[in-house]
């Protein structure tokens, strides 16, 4: 276990389409701040599995976004702004509330916008450091990485990772883009979610099969009272995750092409639990280059990054849910 990932679960409440038989069938309870326990709707609620499961943290539908952000996200964003990587992941099958969680909604922010409000205030709070912030939004979608911010004419290409002799990884021709305040990063943003969704007919169909990586690269340095003194730069770089729906392609019955991306998705997930995991056990190798999401996040990911992963799952469902437990609880 490493006190370095950090796995919570987030239970959203029942949505329109669930409560069709009013009230839908609960089949999850949370019996403390960190475990959850299966029970039997139809049988008085008995409770199902022996032991509950137990994460870090446990969040239960009365928390909201910025409940989730100040347990699990904010101490990664504050050390990312003292120069340690981190990333933070929402994992869970389609319609379980990862968007909600990242991006929150326009009166009630995720945890992208909460941290970029957090690192700007804090910005403005440490007159003695100067800052330069940079972002880049990429999306991974059936392998293919494209970029979410370039300029109209770059957005369709496939971008491909390179390593330097240093041994960093970087995706070629990323747009990285500076950034001086809170409103125009937080229009970089908006600008990338729509993006994400050009030439989609079904908004949440493209955005349950990709992976989109928000990443701010955050530099900075101690203001040096003598002219001529070249303080040492601090970076690092803080990677805001949108995974692609954790369902089996199986499941849902998909065919042909669908089955394809089904199983692209299934195969990078599937290699991020095993990277987190041989983390979290302290494994000396870890299979970083099987899959471009965890080769980009490599230097994000181990060492002395801070990881969090928040699980988000519905109420309703018995077999998502419990696949979703199991790849949190791999996690820890
Ligand atoms: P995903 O990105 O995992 O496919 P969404 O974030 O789009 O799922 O959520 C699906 C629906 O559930 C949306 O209508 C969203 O507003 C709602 N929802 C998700 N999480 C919550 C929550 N914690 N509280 C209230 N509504 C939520
Ligand atoms: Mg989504």
């Amino acid at each position: 276990m490493s006190d370095n990932i950090v796995v919570g679960v987030r239970v959203r409440p029942p949505i329109a389409r669930e409560e069709a038989d009013r009230p839908a069938p609960l089949h999850w309870h949370i019996t403390g701040t960190n475990t959850i326990t299966q029970v039997d709707p139809a049988n008085n609620n008995k409770v199902v599995a022996a032991t509950p499961y137990a994460f870090d943290r446990v969040f239960g539908s009365e928390y909201g976004n910025e409940d989730v952000y100040a347990a699990v996200a904010q101490p990664i964003v504050e050390s990312a702004l003292t120069g340690f990587n981190g990333t933070v992941f929402a994992y869970g099958q389609t319609s379980s509330g990862k968007t909600y969680t990242m991006m929150g909604e326009k009166k009630n922010p995720g945890i992208i916008p909460l941290a970029i409000q957090n690192i700007f205030h804090t910005i403005q709070n440490t007159p003695d450091r100067e800052y330069l912030i940079r972002v880049s939004y990429m999306e991974i979608y059936n392998e293919n990485i494209s970029d979410l911010i370039a300029e109209r004419e770059k957005r369709g290409k496939s971008l491909s990772i390179r390593e330097d002799t240093s041994g960093s990884v970087y995706v070629t021709d990323l747009k990285e883009e500076c950034v001086n305040c809170e409103e125009n990063l937080l229009a970089l943003m908006r600008k990338g979610e729509k993006n994400r969704h050009v030439g989609v007919t079904n908004m949440n169909e493209r955005s349950s099969r990709s992976h989109s990586i928000f990443r701010m690269i955050i530099e900075s340095r101690e203001r040096s009272e003598e002219d001529g003194v070249e303080e040492a730069v601090t970076v690092s770089h803080l990677n805001l995750v949108d995974l692609a729906g954790s369902e089996n392609a199986s499941q849902s019955g998909a065919t042909g092409d669908r089955l394809k991306e089904g199983g692209f998705i299934n195969k990078s997930l599937f290699m991020l639990g095993r990277v987190i995991s041989q983390l979290s056990d302290g494994e000396r190798h870890v299979n970083y280059r099987d899959s471009k999401l965890t080769r980009i996040l490599q230097l994000s990911l181990g060492g002395n990054a801070r990881t969090a992963i928040i699980c988000t799952i519905t109420p309703a469902a018995v077999e998502q849910t419990i696949s979703t437990l199991r790849f949190a609880s791999r996690a820890k």
